[in-house]
């Protein structure tokens, strides 16, 4: 169960953590995967207006249970953070504010035909380990290029750090943010619970937090 007031605590302390290091004007997106349609209810109540999901079912339930909650149905602007397949892009075409996990040419292609004009991030494998996604550093450019002729909006780069210390990350945050610079993109999404910090002060425009706001994710 999420409470409320925790999340208020907790996002107190985070903001803190954030102006500490000047990052006051860092945008926080609240990673709600695992959790239920009431921490997305909890964070939007603190006036956090963007929340990320990792996978397409999720989003879609919690969506449809914002809908037919009070409110008006208000929905934050979603977020898609997570390994996508091109089957499920469909279905979220019509709600996800920013693709931020596009990796792949079939995948940009997919949302290009669903949701033409829409706003991504490429993500890229700072970490070089494959498996959580990401094009290679060395194509990052390409995979801008090839997002921009499908006619998707490419508003800048997307990283995930690396389990361990954060300092182990920062080479990775510095060449995702120098490859942003390098193609004139604006956004750097960077930086998670344990590596805010890091992520800031390597330039992150947008951090993605999830136990640091919501506590310690249910199994
Ligand atoms: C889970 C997740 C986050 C949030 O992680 P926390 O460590 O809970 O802050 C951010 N980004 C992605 C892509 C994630 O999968």
């Amino acid at each position: 169960m999420i409470d409320p007031a925790e999340v208020a605590d907790r996002f107190g302390a985070l903001r803190e953590r954030l102006s500490r290091i000047g990052g006051d004007r860092v945008r926080v997106v609240a990673v709600a995967k695992a959790f239920g349609p009431d921490a997305v209810a909890a964070a939007m109540g603190l006036g956090i207006e963007d929340v990320g999901e990792n996978f397409a079912q999720e989003l879609l339930s919690k969506a449809a249970c914002l809908e037919s909650r009070g409110d008006r149905g208000r929905q934050p602007r979603w977020h898609f953070v997570g390994r996508l397949q091109r089957n499920k892009v469909r279905k979220l075409a019509g709600l996800v504010h920013l693709w931020q996990s596009v990796d792949r040419p079939d995948l940009a292609a997919e949302i290009a035909r669903r949701a033409p004009g829409a706003r991504v991030l490429v993500q890229v494998d700072i970490a070089g380990l494959g498996g959580r996604g990401g094009c290679p550093p060395e194509s990052t450019a390409q995979m801008v290029e090839h997002c921009g002729q499908a006619g998707l909006d490419v508003a800048g780069l997307m990283a995930v750090g690396l389990p361990g210390p954060a300092e182990q990350v920062r080479p990775g945050f510095r060449l995702l943010a120098s490859q942003a610079a390098d193609l004139g993109l604006a956004e750097v999404s960077m930086g998670m619970s344990g590596d805010v910090e890091v992520a800031v002060e390597e330039g992150a425009t947008m951090v993605r937090v999830g136990t640091a706001l919501f506590g310690p994710r249910p199994a």
